[in-house]
């Protein structure tokens, strides 16, 4: 029963990264415009979306507990602007999104 059961996933997991190849898709572009846009409408973010899309800089900041504009998990947030507004993650999302 196990043992089905993980062939299963296996072989569940082996269609996945089939899709993935073979279709670098329209659900995929609509995920990076999705976002895109997520990224383009954050005023804060915690660290590990800010230093994933943006760039962080120096000085001091303050940082608030709440729940991140991106990740939707609870952090302590930061102004996007102090990761130069995750201008790195837009241009890399939008040069994926234009083809
Ligand atoms: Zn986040």
């Amino acid at each position: 029963m196990a043992l089905s059961l993980s062939i299963e996933k296996l072989l569940k997991n082996v269609k996945k990264s089939l899709a993935i190849v073979f279709r670098p898709s329209r659900k995929l572009r609509l995920k990076n415009i999705d976002l895109l846009r997520t990224l383009i409408n954050a005023t804060s973010c915690c660290s590990r979306c800010g230093l994933l899309y943006g760039e962080p800089r120096e000085g001091a900041s303050t940082s608030v507990k709440g729940i991140c504009h991106i990740c939707g998990q609870e952090a302590l947030l930061k102004d996007t602007r102090h990761y130069a507004y995750l201008r790195k993650g837009v241009k890399k999302l939008s040069d994926s999104v234009r083809h």
